[in-house]
C-alpha cells in the first residue's frame, strides 16, 4: 500500500503514509490539539509526568522541540522488574536530550514502595493504591509548574470513558477531556493530554520509528486491573466494528460542555483537614487510604 501523500510504501497497512509523512502526521495532530482545546501558552512553565513507556516519553520529546521550559516528572512507586526499567530508558532519554529530570518515589515519600504496600495489605486493589498516591504526588510536585502534561491516548481516554459509563460515575466523566478536572484552585494545576487523538497503536509506531528506544514492559498488577478487562473487550469491537474507539472519544466530546456544567455548579472546593490539600471530602482520597494503610495516624 502506498502513502497517502507521496508514492513511498506505507509504513503500516492502516496508517496509510509513509515515515516521514506519518511523524508529520503525528506531531501535527498534537499541536493541533493543543491550539484547538488551548492545552498550552508559549511561555507556560510545563511539567511532563513521565512513565518511561512510549506515551509520556513521545509527548515529552515532541514538547520538548517546540517549547523552552518542559521538565520531566516521574513517580517511582516501587514496582520491580516493571517501574526500574522503565526509569533506566527514561533517564538515558533525558541525558541524550538534555531535559531535567526530577524523580519522587513511593519509597520516600510513604516509607513503603507500592510493592510492599501490597504485600502488607493483600486485599487492596493494586490500582487504586498506585493511582490516589501518585496522583496525589503528581499535584504537590507541580505546584510551581503552569501545567501538567500527560501521556494519555486515544485508547485510554476511550477505556477511561467506557469505564466510568459502566460504572455509573457521571461525576467522573465530567473531569475527562482534553484538558481534565472540574475544579479550578490555585492549588490544581492544569492538567492536560495532548495524544488525546492518537490511538496506542499510532503512538506506538511513532515511538519505534522515532528510535526511542524504549521496552514495551507492561506493569505486572495491570493484568488484575478493571482497566485491563475494558481494554480487551473495546479492542475486540474495535476489530471488528473499526471506528468504535473515536466514536466514544466524539460522542463523549459532544456531551462533556453540558456534563461538565451539571457537574461544577454543584461542587465547591474543600480542603481536606489532614493534608490541606483541595479535595470532596472532609478528609481526602490520599488520607484515607493512607490512615487505612496505617502510614498514617489522625
Ligand atoms: Fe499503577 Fe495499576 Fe498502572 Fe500498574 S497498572 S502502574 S499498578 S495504575
Ligand atoms: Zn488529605
Amino acid at each position: 500500500m502506498k502513502c497517502k501523500k507521496c508514492e513511498k510504501k506505507s509504513v503500516m497497512a492502516n496508517l496509510g503514509y509513509c515515515e516521514n509523512h506519518f511523524i508529520d502526521y503525528f506531531e501535527k495532530t498534537v499541536y493541533d490539539t493543543i491550539k484547538k482545546y488551548c492545552l498550552i501558552a508559549k511561555n507556560d512553565k510545563i511539567v511532563v509526568a513521565v512513565s518511561g513507556g512510549k506515551d509520556s516519553i513521545s509527548v515529552l520529546s515532541i514538547l520538548n522541540k517546540k517549547y523552552e521550559n518542559v521538565t520531566a516528572l516521574a513517580i517511582d512507586e516501587g514496582i520491580n522488574n516493571y517501574r526500574d526499567k522503565t526509569l533506566v530508558d527514561l533517564k538515558r532519554f533525558c541525558k541524550t536530550n538534555n531535559i531535567r529530570l526530577k524523580i519522587i518515589s513511593f519509597k520516600k515519600e510513604f516509607k513503603k514502595s507500592l510493592d510492599a504496600i501490597l504485600k502488607e495489605n493483600p486485599k487492596e486493589h493494586p490500582c487504586t493504591v498506585c493511582g490516589v498516591l501518585r496522583r496525589y504526588l503528581l499535584n504537590k510536585h507541580s505546584h510551581s509548574f503552569d501545567v501538567i502534561v500527560t501521556g494519555h491516548n486515544l485508547d485510554d481516554e476511550a477505556q477511561t470513558i467506557m469505564m466510568n459509563l459502566l460504572k455509573g460515575q457521571p461525576d467522573l466523566l465530567a473531569r475527562l477531556g482534553p484538558r481534565t478536572g472540574l475544579l479550578t484552585s490555585k492549588k490544581f494545576t492544569k492538567r492536560v493530554k495532548p495524544l488525546y487523538f492518537l490511538t496506542e497503536k499510532e503512538v506506538r509506531a511513532y515511538s519505534f520509528l522515532k528510535k526511542f528506544g524504549i521496552s514495551f514492559n507492561e506493569c505486572p498488577y495491570m493484568h488484575d486491573s478493571y482497566r485491563g478487562e475494558v481494554q480487551v473487550q473495546i479492542n475486540v469491537l474495535e476489530n471488528r466494528n473499526p471506528g468504535t474507539k473515536i466514536n466514544i472519544i466524539k460522542n463523549h466530546l459532544k456531551v462533556l460542555p453540558s456534563i461538565k456544567k451539571r457537574y461544577t455548579v454543584s461542587k465547591e472546593i474543600n480542603y481536606c483537614k489532614v493534608c490541606k490539600e483541595p479535595s470532596s471530602q472532609s478528609v481526602c482520597n490520599r488520607c484515607n487510604l493512607l490512615f487505612r494503610l496505617k502510614l498514617l495516624d489522625f
